[in-house]
């Protein structure tokens, strides 16, 4: 690593901290898995800055801080198998696949699943598989999960990734109108299974959760 990288490193750590990630699993995964290698062409230079940013399809690479902040309120254990919706760059797959034992995400755009897969295997990360379809299904032959992570808008839960969550699993997604804030919720299953409890986490803006066949 050069002195350069070395400090854009430490600076990029700083930022998530200051944005209260301070989980240190979290931390040493985002350490890990380098966001410039998921950003590529006219904004791969801004790939440090705390800021979303375009990527194919018309979609956009979460902000630093708030992929953090979503993956330590789903508190991710070792042995996990995780769900997520919405594959886009496959940086937060990265770091879900760091983090648990087995991954699975899914998109509805086959050009950002064909590229997020080339750029998981080629950081060697073997326990994730990437998927083309309707996320809001999920995947019942998979699950159930111990976690899911939504990273598009949904205007309530949807019902089958509520169906697909383990009893004492946690589910993180961004809840409310495309057009607007979004509040970003946790729903626990009980232990039990029998019901979920839901806590509003903090204001995010996300894309929207689309209904539909798997596009090009
Ligand atoms: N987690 C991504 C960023 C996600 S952007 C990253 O780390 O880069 C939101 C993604 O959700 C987009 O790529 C969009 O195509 C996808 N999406 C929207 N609706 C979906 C659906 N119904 N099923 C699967 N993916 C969906």
């Amino acid at each position: 690593m050069t002195p350069e990288e070395a400090t854009r490193k430490m600076q990029f750590l700083f930022q998530l901290r200051q944005k209260g990630v301070t989980d240190a699993r979290v931390l040493g995964a985002m350490e890990r898995i380098d966001r410039g290698h998921f950003v590529r062409g006219h904004f791969a230079d801004r790939a440090y800055e705390d800021m979303p940013l375009p990527i194919a399809s018309g979609q956009t690479i979460s902000q630093p801080s708030v992929v953090g902040l979503m993956t330590q309120a789903l508190g991710v254990q070792p042995r996990d198998t995780v769900l997520e919706i919405g594959t886009g760059s496959g940086y937060q797959a990265a770091i879900l696949g760091v983090l648990a034992r087995r991954v699975y995400t899914i998109d509805r755009y086959r050009t950002l699943t064909r590229e997020a897969e080339a750029r998981l295997a080629e950081l060697g990360l073997a326990n994730i598989t990437v998927l083309t379809g309707d996320g809001s299904f999920g995947l019942p032959d998979q699950g159930p999960f111990d976690r899911i992570l939504v990273t598009a808008a949904a205007e309530d839960p949807p019902g089958p990734l509520l169906q697909q969550l383990k009893p004492g699993g946690v589910m993180v997604v961004p809840v409310g109108q495309s057009d607007a804030v979004q509040s970003l919720i946790r729903v626990s299953r009980r232990a039990d299974g029998a019901g979920f409890d839901y806590d509003e986490l903090m204001p995010v803006r996300f894309v929207p959760l689309v209904d539909g066949l798997p596009r090009d």
